[in-house]
């Protein structure tokens, strides 16, 4: 097998303990992590084809990205402060754009900006799913790639449903991929009924594979759920039996207590998407809340139209400070628990907390390197606080994923960074011309 070393690092493990190890060592075999020491114990132990030097800095766990849509990375700043702009504007916009060339074009770029920002894993919900999966697999990125499924047409299907048909392909074609976990993604709870979604949880069943939809994150939903069966979306998708520990939510912005329960008592992970929420001028979802009651959450960034940045190191920044807004309290959420919820809690948000999240013997190495020498980071009494409050995207200097140096010294490895960003400006000309004409009858 091939041993590499990373050393001369804090090494911040995000384990049971939250032990932190300074002048650390991780070894790792193959694609997993061997050992964990001091530098002194591990440098010269084995025989390794790679030594990677820290230089002092920070090494923990890569990121997971819970929740986003890297395609729409070609569509990022357009058509900003629309009102119903999901409905008037990004709908139509994807309907008239979206192919399979632009999804695979849109996710290297986004997929290049986490892997550069600390990101090692993400769940995708799109369409032309496959792309998103190549694209992933070409810059060797660990993804969840869901394919979305929706009571209406969509660009990869000229019938209500046609995603379930997709997906169902490409899940029988990638399930064994070691990076990439093929999903269901039916796109949210009004957009998908009761018929197709129990049909969807059967297929997911079968094919042992996650669901992953948008929940209670629109005002118009709460609304119409209240209005029609006098429950909330939580309440109606237990009623249905569709709830199960396959499934991902992402948003649950408007839940209450006794959804809080129904989520924890059927093992649904929650992905908490606070930068997108709060520019969608959204209330902020009860975290702390459900974090008592023991949901599993993590955090995502949601689209490059809604986030708009890719990585989590900005989004740790914001849970902290815009819970403690909503809650008018600074003594809740602490750097350490956006740490936890960017790295292992979205581990169990996703049910992959047996692989990845932490940096302990047997997972797999995801890793990064955060580098500890220039102003913004500097000098660092408390590393949680340096990881949230201090360290931007541009600090991560190594990023490993499944044991393969994707990033070093800022250089994407595994791609043409220049070619992914010319590609996307090539496409610039036709996605303006359709979105100003869009622009015009939405306003
Ligand atoms: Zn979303």
């Amino acid at each position: 097998m091939s041993y590499k070393c990373i050393y001369n690092g804090t090494i911040i493990t995000m384990n049971e303990n939250r032990e932190i190890m300074e002048s650390g060592a991780v070894v790792i075999n193959g694609t997993e992590i061997l050992e964990i020491g001091t530098t002194s114990e591990l440098l010269n132990k084995y025989d390794y084809d790679e030594k990677i030097d820290a230089k002092n800095g920070i090494i923990m766990p890569g990121f997971i990205n819970g929740h986003c849509h890297v395609s729409m990375s070609v569509f990022r700043s357009l058509g900003e402060d629309i009102p119903d702009r999901l409905t008037r504007y990004m709908f139509p916009l994807e309907d008239m754009l979206v192919d399979e060339i632009l999804v695979n074009i849109g996710a290297k770029l986004s997929i290049a900006e986490m892997l550069l920002g600390g990101v090692t894993t993400f769940v995708d919900m799109y369409y032309f799913e496959a792309e998103v999966a190549r694209a992933a697999k070409e810059l060797g990125m660990r993804a969840i790639a869901g394919e979305t499924i929706l009571e209406k047409i969509a660009p990869d299907t000229n019938v209500p449903y046609g995603g379930i048909e997709y997906a169902t392909k490409f899940i029988e074609k990638w399930k064994d991929d070691e990076l990439i976990i093929p999903a269901f993604a039916p796109h949210a709870t009004y957009t998908n009924d009761e018929e197709h979604l129990i049909e969807i949880k059967e297929l997911s069943q079968k094919y042992n594979v996650p669901i992953l939809m948008h929940i209670s994150e629109m005002t118009f939903e709460m609304e119409g759920f209240k209005e029609k069966y006098d429950m909330t979306p939580v309440q109606y998708l237990d009623k249905i039996g569709f709830l199960c520990d396959k499934v991902i939510g992402a948003h649950l912005v408007y839940t209450n207590e006794e959804d809080m329960d129904i989520l924890h008592k059927n093992d649904v992970g929650v992905i908490h998407n606070v930068a997108a929420n709060a520019k969608s001028g959204r209330k902020v979802a009860p975290v702390p809340k459900m974090l008592e009651k023991k949901v599993k959450v993590g955090l995502g960034t949601d689209g490059p139209m809604s986030g708009n940045h890719q990585d989590i190191i900005n989004v740790l920044d914001q849970y902290t400070k815009i819970q403690k807004v909503a809650a008018n309290n600074n003594k809740i959420c602490p750097a350490i628990e956006a740490v936890e919820l960017g790295t292992i809690g979205g581990a169990r948000a996703i049910k992959l907390d047996n692989i990845i999240g932490s940096i302990e013997a047997g997972k797999k190495a995801d890793i990064i390197i955060i580098e500890t020498n220039t102003p913004n980071i500097q000098p660092i009494y408390d590393y949680y606080s340096a990881i949230t409050y201090a360290a931007y995207p541009h600090n991560v200097v190594m990023t490993m994923v499944n044991g393969k140096v994707v990033m070093k010294d800022r250089k994407l490895l595994t791609g043409d960074l220049d070619k992914i960003i010319a590609d996307v400006k090539g496409m610039q000309k036709k996605i303006k011309e359709v979105a100003l004409e869009l622009e015009r009858k939405a306003k």
